[in-house]
């Protein structure tokens, strides 16, 4: 049998619950299902495909096998145009042969590597899961490299390996990487004196720009993000440094950060109208804005997000969901789904649930809800089999077999793939959900 441990979850601190016209939150005791079995999930190398495209001078080279190899290209897929940031340096029987063999060799591939493109500031040596690999020490690799290549270049390693990870863990542990490298505040150029804030995860570009335009609407022009575009913007950090975690898979990097001296603001994630102004309102608390001062920054956006998403809700209102665990976004998308679109949790399964970072969201979850942390696969199945949901969201792994005995899926990796966070993308983060239904519906008639 699979414990069941009880959790008290407490209510939002940095909520302003008036500002979304959604009802202040209870605390709530919520019973989670822990599982240990088998378990579906990708592994954390999947993470390049998205990092690689935000920091534009980073090259990704994972040290790996074919099947690394094979991963990261097909999900990333080939760029015609422009030189990749990414490949991987494959361990072959060649290099089986000796240690030393597989540390020149990568010397050697590193070396050719960045004669060749000067464009590179920023190397990652990413490891995988093959037992060869795992014996290779990447970090000092990284380090002894590092001395060949400092300062032109920044070498840094981590660990996307399959083994006890998901998918977005790969973006956490590159970002846990990169902290030590982050300039202290005390000798940087920013302002000596008053906190800075800082916001934690990778976001497309156009997002991290709506919310740097919020933020500066509301008197904070100054707002950092991690990871920046470029490996010269790294931010400054330290004991003024306040940070608003943007993703709720990056455990690591929490930690490295509070090592230097940062504070976490504890908020929900920015998902959906009500998300996204419990964040930016707690991050502005934070900085000493007012909330009348946020309520007027975000009025426009709140708007058009709400009017955005009364067009979908009709298309999921009463319809119910059972998520797989997979991104870690579950819980943050589960509340979304059921407060602001109407739908019944059948369960929202997690691979981590972080109790510290999940506090606030939890406290805007019904009490009854049947939460999971971890996974046994077959007996996750026969839960959601008997519950036929309308909807599963699942890795890709499971959604075709689901599919296949009728029921209606989203593709996890997706909701990360995609720009789903914030006001102006509330409405087509609803709408991922909407579309399968939308299909299945028609196939159906
Ligand atoms: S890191 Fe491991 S799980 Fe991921 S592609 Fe390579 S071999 Fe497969």
């Amino acid at each position: 049998m699979s414990p069941v441990i009880p959790i008290q979850a407490s209510p939002s601190p940095g909520l302003n619950a008036g500002s979304t016209g959604c009802s202040t939150p209870q605390p709530a005791a919520h019973h989670v299902l822990r599982e240990r079995g088998q378990r579906e999930v990708f592994c954390g190398l999947t993470g390049i495909i998205w990092l690689h495209r935000k920091i534009q001078d980073a090259f990704f080279l994972v040290v790996g096998s074919r099947t690394c190899a094979h991963l990261v290209q097909s999900a990333a897929g080939v760029m015609i145009f422009a030189e990749p940031r990414f490949a991987t340096a494959i361990i072959d029987d060649r290099d089986l042969a000796g240690l030393a063999d597989a540390n020149d060799e990568l010397d050697r591939v590193v070396t050719r590597l960045l004669e060749r493109r000067p464009d590179i500031k920023m190397l990652f040596l990413v490891g995988s899961c093959p037992s060869e690999v795992i014996k290779l020490d990447l970090s000092r690799a990284a380090q002894r490299l590092s001395r060949q290549f400092t300062p032109g270049v920044r070498i840094l390693n981590y660990s996307g390996s399959g083994i006890e990870t998901t998918f977005t863990q790969g973006e956490d542990a590159c970002l846990a990487s990169l902290v030590p490298c982050l300039p202290s505040t005390a000798a940087s150029d920013a302002p000596a004196s008053g906190a800075s804030l800082l916001v934690v995860g990778a976001l497309p570009d156009v997002v991290e720009d709506q919310f740097a335009r919020l933020f500066a609407a509301m008197g904070l022009p100054r707002v950092q993000f991690l990871p920046p575009r470029h490996s010269t913007e790294l931010p400054s950090i330290g004991p003024d440094t306040r940070y608003l975690m943007a993703q709720p898979f990056l455990a690591d990097t929490a930690r490295a950060l509070e090592d230097r001296g940062a504070q976490r603001i504890a908020a929900p994630f920015p998902f959906g109208v009500e998300g996204t102004s419990a964040w930016l309102m707690a991050g502005a608390k934070a900085m000493g804005v007012g909330a009348q001062a946020v309520e007027q920054a975000t009025a426009p956006a709140r708007q058009r997000a709400q009017t955005a998403l009364a067009k979908v809700r009709p298309a999921l209102q009463g319809r119910s969901v059972f998520f797989f665990p997979d991104s870690q976004l579950e819980v943050p998308l589960a509340r979304f789904l059921h407060r602001e679109m109407g739908m019944q949790l059948v369960e929202v399964g997690t691979p981590y649930l972080h109790r510290q970072h999940m506090d606030e969201e939890l406290a805007l979850m019904p009490a009854a809800v049947q939460l999971s942390e971890g996974q046994d696969v077959e007996r996750q199945l026969d839960r959601c089999r008997a519950a036929r949901p309308d909807i599963v969201v699942c890795g890709l792994g499971l959604a075709n077999p689901l599919e296949m005995e009728g029921m209606t899926t989203k593709w996890a990796i997706e909701l990360v793939f995609s720009p789903v966070h914030g006001y102006d993308q509330a409405a087509d983060l609803a709408q991922l959900f909407a579309r399968p239904l939308d299909r299945r519906q028609r196939l159906a008639a």
